[in-house]
């Protein structure tokens, strides 16, 4: 998996920092985290093609999280872009894009799929051979999820060396990658862990933005690969964390410490702080392996 962030801050654009907006490389995919404005100057930026984005995921409608989505849309269609594209969000969204392309008596060159969300359980909403997209309902001031992009376990390793040597025939070799024992050409039965290794561990990525600090998520997100959770204040602003419903980059931590993640990334940082070195000495504190999200910035994993 590649994560590039295209925009991680709070609130308004300015200068040189963007509202939320990511980009997940995921086996063939490339999924489109939030469009916060600013997401096509970013994508350009960052050479990824807009024709290969097909699923597009909106956490909830804060105008920080959303208000690029009209223009990204409009763009793929001034590109004549034919593929179909879907978009993954809260009730609300289909009525706020069809109502923009309305009164600009405009429309889309490819077919549009909206698939409006209203859960309050995570449920699957995307899914294929090798990956599955869940929702994780989180705790902000409006109606949002979080998204759980999980790589399904893969096929055993054949080792070639050993399967010669046993004699197995060519034929069988997918049986074995599919995990079951088979017969080598002088008909003895060779167990399947003799000439095979274990996949390798799927990796997981959850995104939760905005929410307040809500445990309640920990126990989906359990030994996730990496966690990108929202530190829009610092400790020493928590009683302003509590009634916008974010999170301080301290919870943040603590969400990660407590589901055993390997990686956590902070992100969401609010714009009243000059570093946002800050957020990581803070969250360090309680949970090591931590680095901070910066608009251009990949992370692999
Ligand atoms: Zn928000």
């Amino acid at each position: 998996m590649e994560l590039t962030i295209l925009g991680c801050y709070a609130a308004t654009p300015r200068s040189f920092t963007n509202p939320t907006s990511q980009v997940l490389r995921i086996n063939n995919h490339l999924f489109l985290i939030d469009c916060g404005e600013g997401t096509q100057v970013e994508l350009r930026r960052n050479k990824i093609k807009f024709s290969k984005i097909k699923h597009v995921f909106i956490s909830h409608l804060h105008g920080d999280h959303s208000y690029g989505l009209i223009g990204f849309i409009s763009t793929l269609h001034l590109l004549k872009r034919e593929t179909e594209l879907h978009i993954y969000g809260p009730k609300g969204v289909k009525e706020i894009i069809l109502i923009q392309l309305k009164h600009s008596n405009s429309w889309t060159s490819y077919p549009l799929y909206f698939h409006e969300l209203e859960g309050k359980e995570p449920e699957v909403i995307f899914e294929d051979d090798k990956v599955i997209v869940e929702t994780i309902p989180l705790k902000h001031r409006i109606y949002t999820n979080g998204f759980f992009f999980k790589e399904k376990p893969g096929l055993r390793k054949l080792l070639i060396d050993k399967a010669t040597d046993f004699k197995i025939d060519v034929s069988l070799y997918q049986s074995l990658k599919n995990g079951k024992d088979v017969k080598s050409n002088d008909g003895k039965l060779i167990k399947n862990e003799l000439v095979t290794a274990p996949p390798d561990n799927p990796k997981s990525y959850a995104y939760c933005s905005d929410t307040m600090y809500f445990p309640q998520i920990i126990s989906q997100i359990k030994d996730a690969s990496v966690l990108y959770h929202e530190s829009t204040f610092l400790e020493e602003n928590l009683e302003l964390a509590e009634p916008t419903k974010h999170s301080t980059a301290k919870q943040a931590a603590k969400i990660a410490k407590d589901a055993n993640v390997e990686k956590l990334i902070l992100g969401h940082y609010s714009t009243r702080y000059n570093s946002i070195q800050t957020f990581k000495d803070e969250a360090a504190s309680v949970f090591e392996n931590v680095e901070l999200a910066e608009d251009g910035k990949t992370f692999k994993f």
